[in-house]
């Protein structure tokens, strides 16, 4: 199983409401909300800098940015196999449709599509759980009998029970305990096969001997043909061809305009990789990719993280493009340059640290484009690559997105979340001041050090902790972050200049892991995403560890309850124990001691607390999940057609965007 590498925002950055306002009035004509449907908020963000850039890395960039683009319907048809033809139909629906726009029906139809578009499929992104129309079904299928002919799909019974019938692939992945994942889950991984068929395969063809294992079903889909296993390998000539010839003919482009021969190299492995389809290739690829840290553009084009796969091993498409910000750089730079530091004073039993912290890059940078996994909902950092041999021996580069940070911010400005949520003036004057920062530098030190901490005892199987593997990594980076914020080194290497800082982070920490993401779950459910139920399990531990002394309390005011934190030191004190505890589960691989943790603190809701939070919550009308559309890059060409430039813009809406991406960049359905 892969780790989890990548941070997904927390709707809690809304929270800050920060110091930033000689930026606000710069950006005054930056318009960054787009558009706003059921629980979504969808922005758009600057590529600051990217005019700067030379002719060359521009070109770079731009066909880096197509490969991108054309990989989109590869994630939509992952996430469940019935999604490419219900979007195309959808927009069919959408753009042929004569009757009044306005009409509810219509609406309703324009909102599941927005929905759709922005989960990549019929499956929420972030719950899983299948959205449910607000239209008719008899609108539905009357508008499908008005398109022409040829856009009226042979399969319309089971599409519209796919769209209708709430019991019916209801979960994209499922994770609840004691059932079978594979056959539960409405994911496109698998297909006719059992939970322990997949088991059986893999444990086959899996060498326990093998130090540098490739990772094994990364990019196929496993199904059963005629009583066989098959594994449907995404290559060219393969599954998803249509799709990645066309990212391998843009990719063979961006080569051309490579910044220097080690990048080269990576895009030309990368391709090799597409055109076999061989692991091993993959490999070589992440080892080139990781070595390359002197070139300014970078980018992540492939198959990378585990999460939409209940077992963990396929992996979602995804692209970000993306150039370093130098300035900002220089942050996670002395972080790194660190590291061993923070290694050997880490409040873990010395046995469980790595005497030598090797390759932890880290840099900041600048999105220039976002697609697949990342798209529209995106990460605010990645850390690859996955391969645990790989992250070992060569180590692995980690990178907080800061064009995007900081476009969550800017939109967050006065939407009265503080207000309602942060217990007191001064807490909020403290999150004001500090939140952007403390928010950026746990980011940083969850990424650049938490993830590449530690190590495992000889012979503890990386996967000892099987389902709750990826939840209880997340609770290690948090937790070695949220321990070294409040570390006097971080003042003393010029992080930070203030020793309160870090209660701003330590307070919306508390806020967020005890209540206020709760407000992403509907009444009645449980915790299941992974970075949420590690929130949960670090607030409410601590709560409890704390209670005897009374650290952290939870008070109420005028009915309505606040946190409260009356010592911060010892709070401190806590997270050190508790980081000592998950190290220690993870380098024995004590599976029980991890499975108990989670069950007992990070799964299941409060329903009054719940409720609380929603009603609190719906009264400021803030959306729980925010995403990202593209600027759009074009050509500028003299008389001779030779590219003399590539111009950005951003005005394109949500809808637009969407619907010129579907027209133009859909290999998968043409
Ligand atoms: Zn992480």
């Amino acid at each position: 199983m892969s780790l989890i590498k990548k941070i997904i925002p927390g709707a809690l950055i809304a929270l800050s409401l920060t110091s930033c306002n000689n930026m606000a009035q710069e950006n005054n004509e930056f318009n960054y909300i787009v558009d706003r449907f059921a629980d979504i908020e969808v922005l758009r963000y600057k590529v600051p800098e990217f005019e700067n850039l030379s002719l060359q890395q521009k070109k770079l960039i731009y066909f880096l940015s197509e490969a991108a683009i054309l990989g989109r319907d590869i994630l939509t048809d992952q996430n469940c196999k019935y999604n490419l033809e219900i979007r195309t139909l959808l927009e069919d629906i959408y753009n042929n449709y004569n009757g009044d726009r306005e009409s509810a029906d219509f609406k309703a139809i324009e909102k599941y599509l927005k929905q759709v578009w922005f989960a990549n499929g019929v499956h929420h992104h972030y719950s899983c759980d299948k959205f449910t129309p607000e239209f008719s079904q008899e609108f539905f299928t009357a508008q499908v009998n008005a398109l022409p002919a040829d856009k009226q799909p042979a399969n319309l019974g089971i599409l519209s029970k796919v769209i209708f019938d709430p019991a019916f692939m209801s979960k994209r992945v499922n994770q609840a305990e004691g059932m079978d994942l594979i056959t539960t889950s409405a994911c496109n991984y698998y297909d006719s096969i059992t939970q322990a068929e997949v088991d059986a395969y893999y444990a086959a063809i899996k060498n326990p001997n093998d130090s540098t294992p490739i990772s094994y079903g990364l990019n196929s889909r496993l199904v059963k043909e005629n009583g066989k296993v098959v594994e449907q390998v995404y290559k060219v000539g393969g599954m998803y061809s249509d799709a990645i010839v066309r990212i391998v003919e843009n990719l063979t482009e961006a080569a051309k305009y490579a910044e220097n021969d080690a990048q080269c190299k990576v895009i030309e492995t990368l391709i090799a990789y597409y055109n076999s389809g061989d692991l091993r290739t993959f490999d070589e690829y992440s080892i080139l990719w990781v070595n390359d840290t002197t070139s300014q553009v970078d980018f992540i084009n492939g198959f990378i993280e585990s999460y939409g796969d209940p077992l963990g091993m396929k992996g979602a498409w995804e692209s970000i493009v993306n150039f370093k910000n130098e300035e900002a750089s220089r942050r996670t730079e002395v972080i790194s340059e660190n590291a061993q530091w923070f290694e050997d004073n880490a409040p873990t039993d010395p046995r469980f640290r790595k005497e030598e912290v090797k390759g932890v890059s880290a840099k900041v940078i600048t999105a220039a484009i976002l697609s697949g996994d990342a798209y529209p909902a995106t990460p605010i950092g990645i850390n690859l690559p996955n391969a645990n041999w790989i992250r070992a021996a060569h180590g692995s580069k980690s990178v907080t997105i800061e064009n995007i940070t900081q476009a969550y911010d800017e939109a967050s400005h006065g939407n009265g979340f503080n207000e309602e949520f942060v217990i007191d003036e001064s807490t909020r004057e403290l999150m004001n001041k500090y939140l952007f920062i403390t928010d950026n530098l746990h980011t940083d030190l969850h990424e650049c050090l938490g993830h590449g901490s530690g190590k495992l005892l000889p012979g503890v199987d990386p996967d000892a902790l099987k389902a709750h593997g990826s939840t209880l990594e997340e609770t290690r980076a948090d937790l070695f972050a949220l321990y070294y914020l409040a570390d006097p080194k971080l003042i003393e290497l010029g992080l930070l200049d203030n020793k309160d800082a870090y209660k701003a982070e330590y307070y919306k920490y508390m806020l967020n892991g005890m209540m206020t993401q709760l407000m992403r779950i509907e009444p009645g459910k449980d915790v299941e995403e992974s970075h949420m139920r590690n929130r949960k399990l670090i607030a409410e531990w601590a709560y409890e560890m704390g209670k005897q002394d009374n650290v952290v309390e939870l008070v109420e005011i005028d009915g309505e309850t606040f946190i409260k934190i009356n010592d911060y030191d010892k709070l401190r004190e806590i997270f050190g124990k508790q980081l000592a505890e998950i190290q220690r589960i993870k380098s024995e691989g004590d599976y029980e001691a991890g499975r108990a943790l989670v069950e007992k603190y990070a799964v299941k809701v409060d329903p009054q607390l719940h409720k609380e939070v929603l009603d609190r919550y719906a009264s400021l009308s803030i959306a729980p999940y925010r995403g990202f559309v593209n600027p759009t890059y074009t050509l500028v060409k003299n008389d001779n057609g030779e590219i003399t430039d590539v111009k950005i813009t951003y005005g394109e809406g949500y809808i637009d965007q969407m619907l010129r991406y579907s027209r133009d960049y859909s290999p998968l359905t043409k």
